[in-house]
Parts: C-alpha cells; sequence; structure tokens
C-alpha cells in the first residue's frame, strides 16, 4: 500500500497532489499537510472536482518534527513529499528518520537567516539514512531536478565525457501584474540578488549578482529573452557527481519590468532578510514583502504564454566533439486548464510527483541521501513524456553551442 504525506500546499503542493491523484495505482493514499489547512482543503476540493479522489487533509507545522512523526504515524506513510520551504528541510528528514518514511525535496535546506544554498548540510545525513534503510531525493523539481536528470541521461545515451553545462530557464509568460514572482517570492528573490558563482577549471567562481547578460533565442517560437547568470543550487551536485565537466553555468531570463521593481525594493532595503524593529516588533522586510505581494498560487487564471527550460551540454563521444540541446516547452494555460495552476509551479510539481513514482515503483529507493543526477533517469524521461512535460533532444554544431544557439539561423 502506497501511502505517501504531502507537506505543503502552495502552488507547487496543488500541482503535486493533483498529478498524484491522477495516478491511483501508484499513489494508493494521499494525504496532503501545511500549515493553514484551509489552504489543503481547498486543493483537495480542486482535486476531488478535477479528478474525482478524495485526498485527506491535515494541518502541520514543520517546523516542529514531533508534529510531522505524529502525522506519518496516523497515516501510516511511506514517503514524505517535501514542498513546504527549504527552512523545512531538516527537521523533516529527522522526522522522516524517526517515522521510518522516504523523503523527497525540490529545493535544497537553507538556514532562514543566512541566505546561503548548499547541499552540506542535507549531504550529512547521508549514513543516517543508510543505517535507517531509508531513502532521501534531493532536488525533485524542475531546476533542480529535470535539469540534473537531463544531464545524467545525456551522459548516458549521447556522450564519453560531458565538458561544459548551460542550464537555461527561460519564462517567456506574462502574469498581467504590476510584479509578482513565480514560485515563493522570499525564496525567489533571496535565490536572484545572492551574489552569482558559476564553475570554471574546477573551481567556483563569484561575481555580482546579475551581472552577466546575453540574448537566448529559445525554440519553437518562444522568443527571443535576455539571460542572467545566477548561481543555482544543482551546479553543485552535478559537478562533483559528473567530475569531467570543466564549465557549469546556470541562466535565467528576467524582463526589465522584473529587474526594475527588484531594483527598487532592493535600494529601499525591501528584500533585507535580517529583522528590523518597527514600533516594538521584530519584522524581516523580506517577509513582510511576501506578504503583500500576490500569491504565486494565484497567478495561474491570468497567465499567458510558455516557459523553456534546458540545457545545452558539450562534450566528447568516440573521440569527436559533439553539443546537444535537451529542453521542454510548457504553457501556462495549458497548465492552468489541466490543473488550475501556472506553469512554474506545473514544472516543479509534475517532476516531484515523477521522483516519487520512481522511489516507489521505479526502483529509486536505495538506502542514502541522493542527489537526481545518481540515479537511472530512462524511467524518469519517459514518464516526463507521459505526464505532462514532453522534452526534445537536438543535436548542435558545437560552435553553436558554444554561442548558446539553439536555433539554426533562418530557422
Ligand atoms: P508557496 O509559498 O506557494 O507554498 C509553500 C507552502 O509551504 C505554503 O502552503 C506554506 O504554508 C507551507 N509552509 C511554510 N512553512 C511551513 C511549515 N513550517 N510547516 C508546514 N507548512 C509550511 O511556495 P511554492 O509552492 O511556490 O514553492 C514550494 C517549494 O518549491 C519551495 O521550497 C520552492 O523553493 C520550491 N521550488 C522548486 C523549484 C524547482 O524547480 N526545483 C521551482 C519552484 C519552487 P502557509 O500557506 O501557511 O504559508
Amino acid at each position: 500500500m502506497n501511502k505517501v504525506l504531502i507537506i505543503g500546499a502552495g502552488g507547487v503542493g496543488g500541482v503535486v497532489a493533483h498529478k498524484c491523484a491522477m495516478l491511483p495505482d501508484v499513489f494508493h493514499e494521499i494525504t496532503l499537510a501545511s500549515r493553514t489547512v484551509s489552504k489543503c482543503e481547498a486543493i483537495a476540493a480542486g482535486v476531488r472536482e478535477r479528478t474525482g479522489r478524495e485526498i485527506a487533509t491535515a494541518e502541520v507545522d514543520a517546523d516542529h518534527p514531533e508534529q510531522v512523526v505524529a502525522l506519518l504515524k496516523k497515516t501510516g506513510a511511506r514517503l514524505v513529499i517535501n514542498v513546504a520551504l527549504p527552512y523545512q528541510d531538516l527537521t523533516i528528514m529527522d522526522a522522516c528518520l524517526d517515522a521510518g518514511a522516504d523523503y523527497l525535496d525540490t529545493a535544497n535546506y537553507e538556514p532562514m537567516h543566512v541566505a546561503k544554498f548548499e547541499y552540506s548540510w542535507q549531504w550529512a545525513y547521508r549514513q543516517r539514512f543508510v543505517d535507517a534503510g531509508l531513502s532521501a531525493l534531493l532536488g525533485s523539481g524542475f531546476d533542480p531536478g529535470v535539469t540534473n536528470v537531463f544531464t545524467a541521461w545525456a551522459l548516458k545515451h549521447h556522450f564519453d565525457e560531458i565538458h561544459t553545462l548551460d542550464i537555461i530557464d527561460v519564462n517567456a509568460g506574462d502574469h498581467g501584474r504590476a510584479f509578482a514572482t513565480n514560485f515563493n517570492p522570499e525564496i525567489n528573490i533571496r535565490e536572484v540578488t545572492a551574489p552569482c558563482r558559476h564553475y570554471e577549471d574546477g573551481a567556483f567562481v563569484e561575481t555580482p549578482a546579475m551581472s552577466e547578460h546575453r540574448a537566448f533565442t529559445c525554440p519553437d517560437g518562444v522568443g527571443t529573452h535576455e539571460i542572467y547568470r545566477m548561481y543555482h543550487e544543482e551546479l553543485e551536485s552535478l559537478v562533483k557527481h559528473i567530475p569531467t565537466i570543466r564549465r557549469a553555468r546556470f541562466w535565467m531570463s528576467f524582463s526589465p519590468n522584473y529587474l526594475k521593481h527588484l531594483e527598487v525594493l532592493r535600494n529601499v532595503g525591501m528584500t533585507r532578510i535580517d529583522p528590523v524593529e518597527y514600533h516594538g516588533v521584530e519584522i524581516v522586510p523580506l517577509q513582510f514583502l511576501k506578504a503583500v505581494l500576490p500569491d504565486p498560487g494565484d497567478l495561474g487564471e491570468t497567465t499567458r504564454g510558455k516557459t523553456c527550460i534546458g540545457n545545452v551540454i558539450t562534450g566528447v563521444k568516440d573521440g569527436r566533439p559533439k553539443a546537444v540541446y535537451i529542453y521542454n516547452i510548457c504553457d501556462h494555460e495549458a497548465c492552468f486548464a489541466e490543473v488550475g495552476s501556472q506553469a512554474i509551479s506545473y514544472t516543479t510539481g509534475v517532476p516531484a510527483m515523477i521522483g516519487a513514482k520512481q522511489m516507489l515503483i521505479g526502483g529509486w529507493n536505495k538506502p542514502g541521501v541522493w542527489n537526481m543526477e545518481q540515479h537511472d533517469p530512462d524511467g524518469f524521461m519517459d514518464d516526463l513524456n507521459a505526464h505532462g512535460l514532453p522534452w526534445r533532444c537536438v543535436e548542435l554544431d558545437p560552435e553553436s553551442a558554444a554561442g548558446l544557439e539553439v536555433v539554426a539561423a533562418g530557422g
């Protein structure tokens, strides 16, 4: 009996609940729990309406492992899908060890008062998961997540050695609001304002946030967009697990409007994560900002356009240089029609469901703590095609790949 506990009822949690409910042969019993139970109940009503399935709901504050342990014991869940915030990763991992459940998340742990993204805290749990005979899967969203699996699949089927990796995340959608983030505003703004780090010749190189940018033309008519180099957590695990990589970079598109708002918010101190005193109460400006910005979970109805996320990979095969581009294009409106959310939540929630499916029935449940690229990619790649995120792989000439040109001239 595959019983799962989903923690977090935001934009991503809604998609995970819907997609799990659509596979009753894999996910036999589903409980959706979060800090605000009314959000779980609203999602459960949507799931009932769209799929005809009942899912259970519960209230839990995952900052307290004992509450998660009690819920795991009550529900009998053997796997936790953590789509709350990165701050809860360690307490939920502790609870899984205590109650004997496997663990999956989509974002690596961050301490709340330091914007520091690294896997060290979660990798330190490896031996405890091995000893308990339990499995943890880290970063099963799109990026990290699918981008790691794309890289592992390319290595398995197209390369003897990978030398360079460029992950390019373009959101060509428009939500129609003056300013909003596509996922949790606090986490998004912490990520975007952090210094950039990319990997080159055996070390990470730090440069100021948003200092390097260029135009990128997406395939299939998604258009040309300005992409900015920034740090992203999958770079850390990919260069560790695929040591032939000489250079790894992550790029994300931002509109001039988004950057203008961000600059002003930053200049006036609203992106600070240290507490300030206001009328005798301590508040964190970024947390207050989150409270007044649109909820990303509510953007689905108005968002139009597409996302295009993929990897440009170069290396050698049979002694010859080779380059490929592997990518998915996802339509915001189609996501809304299917599960009531925009494409950023969808492209994160679908891989979380697929990662969970692989852990339950696909052999991705070896004891230990794993990043996505450490598992066999083939079943996951098939599932992307089957469950809403079809991908394409095109061969590039190495010169085009060096210039991040994935669309042939005139094409
Ligand atoms: P939201 O802010 O929309 O949702 C987060 C949910 O977690 C809310 O329901 C919130 O509850 C709940 N939560 C927060 N703290 C606790 C707690 N202590 N105990 C229980 N529940 C809690 O975020 P998103 O859905 O946009 O994002 C979810 C996760 O997905 C984030 O970690 C984000 O970083 C990750 N992500 C990963 C991506 C990838 O590609 N890998 C891309 C996009 C997002 P409440 O409603 O009460 O605040």
